[in-house]
């Protein structure tokens, strides 16, 4: 492969190379050996099109809808497309739930004292309780357990018992939505149970009660899973406020012993930052004959941490995105590859033994062919796991120096980054309304939620979501950016103040005016409910406008994994403008696309965009809110 076939960045290009030169096999050689016909995008047509199915023995069935063609069972190609993509949600959901599982036992036992973590956001967890209907007086570590309790019980309700917690947090509007279509969702465990039945053979193939099964899987997601999830993660780590961060490969520095915490969950990340930052860890790694010892944000994990947390000399900087693994750990300058939940790739262990790196599983629901040593979090024990993970990258550092050449030259940059609803109404002067009256008299056109992965489908990486962002802000929407779209948005240098020369005039002129990049780094793809919570606050503030009315657009440029389905079916259940790419894996069922592209602006007022090229789907999102900005008389 070539150039921006490749990537969008000059760094991971060069690490591409080195690779190559290394005899190592990567990413993008082995999307080009999927291809049919020597030809890297031409894949199965029927796989494409979501029209197949090996779930029973009886198949794998193959379905063709323009001659009614079913599976075995009788199942439409409609009905095997959403089902596949129900079974993709769920595991999307579970994955997220997985993680809030993890806060919520960090907060719990912080709240009993036996973390090396404090609730730093006081604040934050009795505004908190306080919105979900809990007692939020006494000791903030009471209030605390009295959060993991309530936040337990409602995952845990049934699926045919409402959700308290969607109850106290989604709008109003869009509860009256869910309740007449008979999606309002219970617990999330009984959500996943309801779908996952839904999916065995011979039990539902409809595929409109499919996409509803997901719908009210999403909604409870989003609320149970992220949002507790995120606010949890704050009240522990700090409410995420603006600030610059190093971004890019050239944060490496082969003389420092290299610590990088990598997947979605940053506790032991927190943990070994605090550690490293004291002298006596420094001095260890300084005896082995290193510069220091520096913890490199790294994929999601590094953006919970780089929102979060000030850049120093030790916590150094953020490397990008999950694409760009494989260039990262190929650089030579990595000691250990601190393995949390996802984003961590199963050819990790070729890596670790040709660039002579530890690769250490710290989750339960991680694991790598051929690695037996591992450590699973526990939150009690995160300091002595966080120790001994310090102390073997400092063991590591000598043989790594010594045997691998590291790879130099690499880019740097710097980034803002550290949005967040409060950090906006701080950096607005302590109200919305400055952005509401940027909305409303046109300085800004609307505002996207850019929620997205990274991936080579059809294009390098994160060409097409630089592609989308830039054309976004330069007909003047303000873009938050979530995910691993974030990543890769940061380290295109899209999200600084100098971006704004990419953006209209009138985003520029609100740039220049509040010191804000065009592109506001929100967090990652769990984040989805963060914004969503936002967006319930911009239609409250404006007199409680329907979601779907509001110039409000969710957009995923490079979509890849299972988290991103659910994101987007979330986006339509909340009545978003919702853009993807690439195509779906949904178009060999007409009815189904019919249903997502048109007949569920009539349910819930969501619609399902899907366009390969920028600039028509820009023309197209602008269409969509220039219209609802006439809906709502704004010029
Ligand atoms: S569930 Fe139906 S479509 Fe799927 S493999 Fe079995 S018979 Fe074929
Ligand atoms: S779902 Fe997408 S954005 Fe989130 S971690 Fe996975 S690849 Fe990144």
């Amino acid at each position: 492969m070539e150039g921006n076939r490749i990537s969008y960045h000059d760094s991971v290009r060069k690490g591409y190379e080195r690779i190559k030169k290394d005899g190592m096999v990567s990413i993008w050689d082995r999307f080009e050996a999927q291809g049919f016909g020597g030809m890297p995008d031409k894949r199965c047509p029927f796989c494409l099109k979501g029209a197949r199915c090996d779930l029973c023995s009886n198949g794998p069935c193959r379905a063709d809808a323009s001659i009614d063609k079913r599976g075995v069972c009788g199942i439409t190609a409609d009905g095997m497309a959403m089902r596949m993509m129900l079974l993709r949600n769920v595991m999307g959901a579970s994955t997220y739930h997985y993680h809030t599982e993890q806060t919520i036992k960090t907060l719990r036992a912080t709240a009993q004292g036996k973390t090396p973590y404090h609730i730093s956001e006081p604040e934050k967890l009795r505004s908190f309780a306080k919105r979900l209907g809990i007692d939020s007086t006494g000791t903030v570590n009471d209030v605390a357990v009295r959060l993991c309790d309530f936040a337990e019980q409602d995952f845990n309700k049934p699926y045919d018992c409402p959700s308290k917690i969607v109850e106290a947090l989604a709008p109003k509007e869009r509860q009256e939505v869910w309740n007449k279509l008979g999606i309002f969702p219970g617990g999330i465990y009984g959500e996943m149970m309801l779908s996952t039945s839904s999916c065995l053979t011979n039990v539902d193939g409809y595929y409109a009660s499919l996409a509803l099964k997901a719908m009210r899987l999403g909604i409870s997601m989003a609320y149970q899973s992220q949002i507790v999830n995120e606010f949890c993660q704050d009240i522990l780590y700090n409410i995420p406020r603006p600030h610059k961060m190093r971004v890019n490969l050239g944060v490496l520095d082969p003389d420092y012993v290299n610590v990088l915490p990598n997947g979605h969950e940053p506790f032991l990340g927190f943990a070994m930052v605090q550690l490293a930052r004291k002298s006596e860890w420094q001095q260890k790694a300084k005896d082995v004959g290193a510069k220091g010892l520096r913890i490199i944000a790294n994929i999601e994990t590094g953006q919970e941490m780089i929102q979060r947390w000030e850049m120093d000399d030790v916590f150094y900087g953020f490397t990008g995105n999950w694409i760009m693994q494989e260039a990262v750990l190929a650089s030579g300058c990595i000691d250990i590859f601190v393995c949390d939940m996802n984003c961590c790739m199963p050819i990790d262990p070729l890596y670790a033994e040709k660039y002579k790196f530890k690769l250490i599983p710290v989750s339960e629901v991680v694991a790598f062919e051929g690695i037996d040593e591992r450590l699973n979090y526990i939150p009690e024990e995160a300091e002595k796991q966080a120790e001994k993970l310090l102390q073997m990258a400092v063991d590591n550092f000598k043989e790594r120096r010594k045997s691998v050449a590291p790879l130099s030259g690499l880019d740097m940059n710097e980034a803002i980054v550290g949005f967040s609803t409060e950090s906006i109404v701080e950096a607005l002067g302590g109200s919305i309304d400055p952005l509401l009256n940027a909305l409303k008299d046109g300085t800004i056109k609307g505002v996207a939620g850019l929620i997205s992965c990274t991936t080579l489908r059809d294009k390098g990486q994160d060409v097409h979501t630089v592609d989308i962002a830039k054309e976004l802000i330069k007909n003047d929407i303000l873009v938050l950016s979530m995910g691993c779209g974030s990543g890769g948005l940061q380290v295109a240098g899209l999200c600084s103040l100098e971006a704004k020369e990419f953006a209209g005039p009138g985003l520029k002129s609100l740039c220049e005016l509040l010191k804000i990049p065009p592109i506001l780094s929100y967090g990652t793809c769990t984040d989805t409910g963060r914004v969503a919570d936002l967006i319930g606050i911009v239609s409250n503030a404006l007199g409680d406008i329907p979601v779907p009315d509001l110039p409000i657009v969710a957009v995923a440029p490079e979509y890849m994994e299972q988290k991103a389905t659910i994101d987007a079916v979330f986006s339509l259940a909340f009545g978003l403008y919702t853009y993807v790419n690439p195509v779906p894996t949904v178009t060999g069922g007409p009815d189904l696309v019919k249903l997502l592209t048109e007949d569920c602006k009539d349910l819930t007022g969501g619609i399902l965009h899907v366009e390969t090229d920028a600039k028509e789907a820009v023309k197209n999102i602008l269409d969509h809110i220039e219209s609802n900005r006439k809906k709502l008389g704004l010029n």
